[in-house]
């Protein structure tokens, strides 16, 4: 196998990915080369250029000889892996360079020769081999073409092979003078070294620059992932003195350091629930950051009907509020199967139906589904809310994207939440999605739907009994 690979680009796979997307691009544009081909003809004829019956039908040969291997390299492309030891994207680049030259040569012999107007279409070839091929590849490429043209001028000038002139080009054929041919010929070399040597020196240059970028962000995930577990400790270390502050005050609220008035342990209990919001919120912040960093994950088997329960739960008094209600339906047969972060999955659905809330006028309905299928458990959380616009359906998942249509709401966010639910999901490999309008929206509220789906665990368990629907509101 012909070493194709530079060395600096082995490992790098923008390089691979760069080389995939040109291959395609040739090959599109190809099936055009093959429509301009067919097209000479008429134009041909429509300038009063005299094709003979043999040129026209070589000039129909060669199109539909293009148009199969095309065919036959489109069915390849996706099968090649970018490997450098094996036949891999670059060799199928340097076949179709290849496959392109005989077929334009072959044309150039039988419309001119030296003469032809299809010599300049070297260059096209010249430029795409520079951008994709090792240097000495795309040289020896250059000086073969060179070669072979000026083998036929000669063999032409000297009438050892016959010529094919287009009629009423040129007042007269010029392949027998040598003037002509000399000119020609130089013109010809200066055109491909040239384009060779320019988009070349470009390519490579472009190269080591986009490599130099994925090295800088290499390193600055880096210095971002040591400053993460610096602030990681950090946050650990705040946890100490508060679960021994949350000591204290379990203490002092039950009555160890002497009596307490009403008032006092009123006061004593309130400090206690901050402080175990404290330390919720720290656990979650630590758990989050060892996912993202070290990709600890912690899963057990969860119940996704008793999460989303406590999280309607947690958000009862707001929904109440904003006379928002809330239900939970449940399809198919109960799985009990899903493995996931329980306190992961639980942030993933407060954020949803914080969300639907926040993104809700009064008199609102969120409707939690959750459907049983054969490989995974979907859920939907739909709202009637704003809406989003289609155009931001996606964006929405960005981190700080907050879309276009806020502005009347005068909603306060950071644009993370989804950002991070994402990711939670696909920690979870599953995957979610965000539609709207929705099912329960209306031309004026449009509303909001979340798809999640999360697949069963492997080791797959019984399914529980049958708890077919069941509906609960706040
Ligand atoms: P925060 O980080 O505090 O959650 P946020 O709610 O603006 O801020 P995300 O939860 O990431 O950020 O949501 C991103 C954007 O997606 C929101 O700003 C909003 O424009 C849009 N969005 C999300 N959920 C809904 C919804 N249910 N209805 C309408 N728009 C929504
Ligand atoms: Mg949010």
């Amino acid at each position: 196998m012909i070493k194709l690979v530079p060395d600096w680009t082995k490992e790098y796979v923008e390089f691979w990915d760069a080389i995939k997307r040109r291959n395609l691009l040739f090959i599109k544009l190809r099936y055009i080369a093959v429509l301009m081909l067919l097209g000479f003809g008429y134009f041909a004829s429509l300038i009063e250029l005299q094709l003979t019956p043999t040129q026209k039908l070589l000039i129909l040969f060669i199109a539909v000889i293009i148009f199969l291997y095309n065919v036959a390299f489109q069915f390849i492309r996706p099968k090649l892996k970018s490997e450098a030891g094996k036949f891999n994207p670059l060799h199928l680049s340097l076949l179709q360079i290849l496959f392109d030259l005989t077929a334009l040569t072959i044309l150039v012999y039988f419309t001119g020769g030296i003469e032809s107007p299809l010599l300049a279409f070297y260059v096209f070839h010249m430029i795409i081999g520079s951008l994709i091929l090792p240097t000495y590849i795309i040289y020896t490429i250059a000086g073969l073409s060179f070669t072979v043209i000026t083998a036929m001028a000669l063999l032409q000038f000297y009438s050892v092979i016959p010529s094919f002139p287009i009629r009423r080009l040129y007042s007269q054929p010029e392949f027998d003078n040598i003037r002509f041919v000399l000119v020609s010929l130089i013109d010809f070399a200066l055109l491909i070294f040239v384009s060779v040597f320019l988009a070349n020196k470009i390519a490579h240059q472009l190269y080591k620059r986009e490599k130099q970028l994925v090295e800088t962000l290499e390193k600055l995930n880096v210095a971002e992932n040591r400053k993460q577990k610096y602030i990681m400790g950090i946050v650990h270390e705040i946890k100490s003195p508060i679960a021994a502050t949350k000591s204290i005050l379990d203490l002092v609220s039950k009555g160890y350091v002497g009596k307490l008035s009403e008032e006092v342990k009123a006061k004593i209990k309130r400090a206690e629930a901050r402080t175990d919001e404290a330390l919720e919120m720290i656990n979650t912040i630590l758990r989050i950051s060892g996912m993202r960093l070290l990709n600890q994950k912690k899963f057990a088997l969860v119940d996704i009907v008793k999460i989303l329960r406590k999280v309607i739960d947690s958000y009862s008094e707001i929904a109440r509020s904003k006379n928002i209600y809330i239900e939970l339906i449940e399809k198919g047969k109960r799985k009990d199967n899903v493995e996931g972060d329980e306190k992961l999955l639980e942030l993933v659905f407060s954020n949803i139906v914080a969300n639907a809330l926040k993104y809700s006028e009064t008199n609102g309905h969120i409707q939690l589904t959750v459907s049983y299928g054969r490989k995974s458990v979907e859920i939907q959380i739909c709202d009637d809310g704003i809406g989003v616009p289609p155009h931001e359906l996606d964006k929405i998942f960005d981190s700080y994207y907050r879309s276009a249509n806020l502005k009347e709401l005068k909603t306060e966010g950071t644009g993370l939440g989804l950002s991070l639910v994402k990711e939670i999901v696909e920690q979870h490999n599953g995957k979610i999605k965000a539609k709207s309008p929705s099912p329960l929206g209306s031309e004026k509220r449009p509303g909001t739907c979340f798809k999640i789906k999360l697949p069963y665990s492997v080791k797959r368990t019984e399914p529980d009994e049958a708890l077919l629907t069941i509906k609960g509101g706040v």
